[in-house]
């Protein structure tokens, strides 16, 4: 009786062993480009899927140095998502190196129209000639308008779907959940900026333009175009000018990102400096998305409140 039960004790206990390898192998591996795509991809998986945030939490997005060790985590992938648009200009390089035949990028912006940079504000200077001399000058910050993050969602989905069918109906349910959650947070958005009659916006770099048209604000201009390019003396001079002249009372600082050149503005026109987000670093959190662009809302109204 006692070696019966000591032989079914070790065969439990290796069908234990079996099945937890087995089960932790058939996880799909999903890497997510930067903070928003881990939080609308996590908020799908849950724990079904092993789901990795790419570049550093404190990394930019823009101008990501990949690393030798990233060539193996994507050697090791199934699934890329990328915001897509050219916010990740490192990507092609770092497929080309890893060379893993499996891996399938996804790019979520698929089926959103993009949008150029804003014009306006640079019309005759320098940087406008070189906008156009590179061809590159579509905005990818279409994350930033919650209602194109829920395209963006529906993008992860059908790609996770696909890639995973054994947890398609569960990947379904999650993002219906998580659907309903960014609707949510699309409404709150409307019904605070029906309140406001002064939405004049100026920011650091140029990553509102989506939020901009979906909520009707005023996007007089940036202070940079990217958070590592300085204007050039001209262009500060000409958004001095248009702070002044919109009466624009607050200006937005970037979390992240010194502050030097907005305070500046800010000195020069007496405007104050509050902070907005735009998502673009930050710890892996699948509730990251909903949160700070809650947070967003609330410096907005905060900032315009009559
Ligand atoms: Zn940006």
């Amino acid at each position: 009786m006692k070696n019966k039960i000591c032989r079914i004790s070790s065969v439990l206990l290796l069908c234990a062993v079996f099945a937890g390898s087995a089960g932790a192998a058939e996880k799909l591996k999903v890497l997510t480009s930067f903070l928003p795509m881990y939080a609308h991809t996590k908020s799908i998986t849950g724990d079904l899927a092993d789901v990795q945030m790419f570049i550093d939490k404190d990394a930019d997005p823009h101008d990501y140095e990949f690393k030798p060790s990233d060539v193996k985590k994507v050697l090791a992938a199934d699934l890329f998502i990328a915001n897509g648009a050219g916010l990740e200009i490192w990507l092609k390089g770092l497929l080309e190196k890893s060379g893993n035949p499996k891996l399938k990028v996804v790019n979520t912006s698929e089926g959103i129209s993009l949008m150029d940079n804003p014009k306006e504000f640079f019309k005759g200077s320098a940087r406008e000639e070189e906008e156009a001399n590179d061809g590159s000058n579509k905005n990818p910050h279409v994350w930033l308008d919650p209602v194109l993050a829920q395209r963006q969602t529906e993008n992860i989905l059908a790609a996770l779907v696909q890639a995973d069918p054994k947890n398609a109906d569960a990947y379904k349910k999650n993002a219906e959940a998580y659907l309903v959650k960014l609707k949510k947070l699309d409404e709150g958005y409307r019904s605070a900026m029906d309140k406001l009659a002064n939405k004049n916006l100026v920011t650091f770099h140029d990553a509102f333009p989506y939020l901009a048209k979906r909520y009707g604000f005023n996007y007089l201009g940036c202070i940079a175009q990217f958070p590592e390019q300085d204007p050039k003396p001209g262009e500060l001079k000409s958004l001095v000018q248009l702070i002044q002249k919109n009466h624009v009372k607050v200006i937005f600082a970037e979390n992240g990102y010194s502050p030097k050149l907005l305070s500046e503005v800010a000195k020069q026109t007496g405007a104050t400096v509050s902070e907005i987000d735009t998502l673009e670093i930050g710890t892996p959190d699948a509730n990251a998305y909903l949160k700070r662009m809650g947070d967003n809302l609330a410096s907005f109204e905060k900032a315009w409140k009559p």
